[in-house]
């Protein structure tokens, strides 16, 4: 399974961990009658610092510590990033068991992948026992508060499965997985999910797009959940081996780069039970801080690659998206996948 990929270790000896204690502290009286003295400015200060990495009720630790030497983006930045896509996160967080990509030392440090609770319980996430037999509870961000604790807690990335708590062996999406070869011209993947787009449209399935805020884009089509598990992937695998027959120099639905040479790899295996993938407006573990953002299909020619918006740029696409969200309809979507669909890829592809 896709989520067994080992968890990254790019530890580096060399990057400073940017971590400083605040400079007013560094100002802190030596002795109890300098304390006296200096007592009402220094408690302001502190006060100050206080209101600034107080966030949604959580005291932000480490604020100011550099996560990513690239950007130069610092712990408080992606908190308050957090707190404020909160509404556009939240909705496709809310109910989702979330796998977390957690960077206490920054990109520089060691990740850890953590799909269950763990023995430090994380405050404000919720914790539901039972629906991963043979493992610790699986989690959801279901409030801002969540979302910022998880953040405080270092998390930068949030990764989400297919289904809800509510009815977790009914899938409601099917994610296709675009990864480029890195040689290939960004053009060429928007040709690929141009072409992902109209099958599933053939097909009479409604689909979105999103960047990966890394090298690729996640089509997703919402579903009402009906379906199973195991239908729903054997109709995300058709569906991916009708694209690679249908255009086999251009598409591959098989892993591995040596299948995706000079092709792009429509990956449908993130609709097992327990894959999960980057959740929309969500942030990227990567250098440069990519943000995985929505995008309508019309917009899709006007992208540059998977990382186009990083957290550097993104309050401006927010802006846009308030006034026409390019999602605006998932919700309203009701559609369903079917063995007889899945059949009739299999069987009309070849
Ligand atoms: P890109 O566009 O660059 O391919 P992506 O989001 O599509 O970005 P990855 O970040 O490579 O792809 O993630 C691949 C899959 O593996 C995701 O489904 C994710 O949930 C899972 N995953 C990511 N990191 C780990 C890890 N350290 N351990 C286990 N699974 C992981
Ligand atoms: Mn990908």
């Amino acid at each position: 399974m896709q989520d067994a990929r080992k968890a990254q270790t790019t530890k580096s000896a060399r990057t400073p961990r940017g971590e400083r204690a605040p400079t007013s502290d560094a100002a802190a009286p030596a002795s109890p009658a300098a304390s006296v003295r200096r007592s009402p400015s220094a408690a302001r200060r502190r006060r100050a610092d206080a209101a600034e990495s107080e966030i949604a009720g959580i005291r932000i630790t480490s604020a100011r510590r550099v996560i990513d030497a690239d950007s130069g983006t610092r712990k408080l930045e992606l908190v308050r990033y957090y707190e404020r896509a909160a509404r556009w996160i939240l909705p496709h967080l809310r109910a989702r068991p979330v796998s977390l990509v957690r960077a206490p030392r920054g990109l520089s440090g060691e990740m850890f992948f953590q799909r269950h609770s763990g023995r430090v319980p994380l405050p404000g996430l919720t914790e539901h026992e039972g629906l991963d037999p043979g493992h610790p509870a699986l989690l959801t961000i279901d409030t801002q508060r969540a979302l910022v604790s998880a953040a405080q807690m270092d998390v930068i990335e949030l990764h989400t499965w297919n289904a809800s708590v509510d009815d977790i062996e009914r899938p409601d999406r099917v994610v296709f997985d675009l990864d480029p070869d890195p040689a290939l011209g960004w053009d060429r993947m928007i040709e690929a999910a141009q072409r992902t787009r109209a099958l599933l449209a053939e097909l009479g399935l409604e689909s979105f797009c999103k960047t990966s805020g890394g090298k690729g884009l996640h089509i997703v089509v919402p579903l009402a959940p009906e379906a199973g598990w195991d239908d729903a992937k054997a109709f995300a695998r058709a569906a991916a081996q009708h694209l690679a027959s249908v255009w086999p120099t251009q598409i591959t639905a098989t892993m591995g780069p040596e299948h995706r040479k000079k092709k792009i790899f429509v990956d449908y295996l993130r609709n097992a039970r327990g894959a999960s993938t980057a959740v929309a407006y969500g942030v990227r573990a990567r250098p440069g801080m990519g943000v995985s953002v929505p995008i309508g299909w019309d917009e899709l020619e006007a992208t540059t690659g998977g990382a186009h918006w990083t957290l550097a740029t993104i309050d401006a696409r927010l802006a846009q998206i308030e006034h026409a969200d390019p999602w605006a309809a998932y919700g309203r979507v009701r559609q369903t996948v079917t063995a007889e669909l899945t059949i009739g890829l299999e069987t009309g592809g070849k």
